[in-house]
């Protein structure tokens, strides 16, 4: 018989299940665009870019034809707490951000007098999802001694909530310092984070129970298995993924930190753990490099969205011409939310590594 919290994850996963079956028919079939039609769009988005006055920020995890896009028009692709500085310090009048909510309305917030666009507005996250501002409000109110830290993937009522927001390149500086003050952290959403920078840290932290759908599919021993192929390869984790897929790791880092290590290694061969999308910007960094995806879902399982995050996908050309074209899916929080929010991500923006 199960126990208590086998059930308990037997039904958080059958809810990720409905979650990416859901979102799955919603990502366009990129490959059944004809070339013709996406080079249309290319040239319309450049063409309204300059009209509007407008630059592209792209997450790693968009279509690679999305952040091809970005770098050629003056756009950044990067990760979260970059897009986030990026749109900041950038002179556009209109941010067009490609990725999921939580990054739009962290540009948002961040630059509240420029317009930000997203392609999409039904990109949400798993860990977003996961963390309710009103349950979330709740459990920080049980426990008004702990400093909250939450990471960048949240919405702007939950970051309102916090103390702190970091992405995965900075949340071990940071919890580290903190720690280092003797302060008791309470930290969300994603567990496996949480767990990682715990165990680094030696930090006193309580941990909400989220997760990525994305990371939790990676199997260590899908990534050992491989291994026996490629005996020389590197593995490089995202610190989103499980304790022991972490554990088989030779880095653990961000997308950032992953793609600096894919250049500095001497290895010619890379299993990555991470999403798919990251191949783009990492075979530029290691162009004679072998990439390979770390396996997902164990032999038997039948991940449907195996190294893909469902909706970044959801992010196109043809969407992003849309919301251009269109002024549509214009991004707004609410000024009290923004202000609150504004607070936690200052931190962030103004924490340095050496603190
Ligand atoms: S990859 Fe995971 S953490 Fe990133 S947006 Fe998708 S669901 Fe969220």
């Amino acid at each position: 018989m199960a126990s208590l919290s086998q059930k308990a994850s037997i039904v958080e996963n059958h809810k990720h299940q409905q979650l990416v079956e859901q979102v799955l028919d919603q990502v366009p079939d990129t490959q059944a665009i004809d070339s013709g039609q996406a080079a249309r769009w290319r040239e319309q988005i450049k063409a309204l870019l300059i009209e509007k006055n407008a630059v592209i920020i792209a997450h790693y995890y968009t279509d690679p034809l999305i952040q091809a896009l970005a770098e050629e028009t003056g756009g950044v692709v990067s990760d979260s707490l970059e897009m986030a500085r990026f749109g900041n310090q950038h002179d556009a009048d209109t941010l067009v951000v490609a990725g999921v909510k939580f990054m739009g309305e962290t540009a948002k917030i961040l630059t509240p007098h420029k317009r930000v666009l997203m392609p999409t507005l039904e990109a949400t996250c798993s860990l977003d999802v996961g963390c309710p501002a009103d349950e979330f409000t709740a459990f920080c109110d049980q426990h008004p001694d702990r400093t909250v830290v939450v990471y960048a993937n949240t919405s702007a009522a939950v970051k309102a909530r916090a103390d702190w927001v970091v992405t995965s390149s900075i949340a071990l500086d940071v919890v580290d310092y903190l720690d280092s003050l003797g302060e008791k952290i309470l930290w969300a959403p994603d567990k496996y984070l949480g767990s990682y920078i715990q165990k680094n840290t030696g930090a006193d932290m309580l941990m909400w129970d989220g997760s990525c759908i994305v990371h939790e599919e990676f199997k260590a021993k899908g990534i050992i298995d491989l291994q026996q192929v490629y005996p020389q390869a590197a593995v490089l984790v995202h610190p989103e993924s499980p304790e022991a897929v972490v554990d088989v790791a030779d880095v653990v880092g961000s997308t950032s930190q992953l793609i600096a290590a894919a250049k500095s290694l001497p290895q010619e061969q890379m299993i990555v753990a991470t999403d798919q999308g990251i191949f783009y910007k990492m075979q530029q960094a290691v162009p004679d490099k072998q990439l390979i995806i770390a396996p997902t879902g164990g032999s038997g399982a039948n991940c449907r969205s195996c190294a893909n995050c469902p909706w970044m996908g959801m992010n196109s050309l043809e969407n992003l011409y849309s919301c251009l074209n269109q002024g549509s899916n214009e991004i707004t929080v609410d000024a009290d939310t923004a202000s609150m929010a504004y607070n936690s991500l200052e931190r962030m923006m103004n924490f340095k590594v050496s603190n």
